[in-house]
């Protein structure tokens, strides 16, 4: 008959009287962990359909439990997410189209201001409206012009 340590205490107990973890495969005396010894039997008697788990796995157990929920809780924000950021990027959102319009006057803006010259030393005009300004510019800069030789 051989003997066996117990798990939690370190008593020494015959195998018979110990019952195994079904997980961690710790030996345990059944009197440390409440059963019975025709219990103990069926235990050690294979495809009888009784485990046992010690406290240590059975917590374990619970832990991983937790942990698995944290991991679908995850799992469905980064869904949430993605999608998000899936409609934020797609070409006919919103938030896209107004981005886009905004590249588009800009790159209109800058083509009609490609040719633009600046003048520098010029009295600023005291003009009303941007049509003045175009007509006084038309009148002003071909007057500066003639006196530029190049
Ligand atoms: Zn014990
Ligand atoms: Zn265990």
């Amino acid at each position: 008959m051989s003997n066996v340590n117990c798990s939690c205490c370190g008593a020494i107990a015959e195998v018979h009287k110990t019952v195994n973890c079904c997980i961690c495969d710790k030996a345990f005396k059944i009197d440390c962990v409440n059963i019975s010894a025709a219990e103990a039997r069926k235990i050690h008697t294979k495809h009888s359909g009784l485990n046992y788990t010690c406290k240590n796995c059975v917590q374990l157990g619970n832990n991983i439990t937790d942990l698995k929920k944290v991991i679908v809780e995850l799992q469905n924000d980064i869904k949430t997410l993605k999608s998000t950021v899936l409609d934020q990027q797609s070409p006919n959102s919103p938030a896209s189209l107004l981005e886009a319009e905004k590249i588009v006057q800009e790159v209109a803006e800058r083509e009609k201001r490609k040719c633009n010259i600046i003048i520098y030393g010029c009295k600023e005009d005291n003009v009303k409206s941007n049509k003045e300004q175009i007509q006084l510019d038309e009148t002003v800069v071909p007057k500066i012009s003639l006196h530029i030789k190049c």
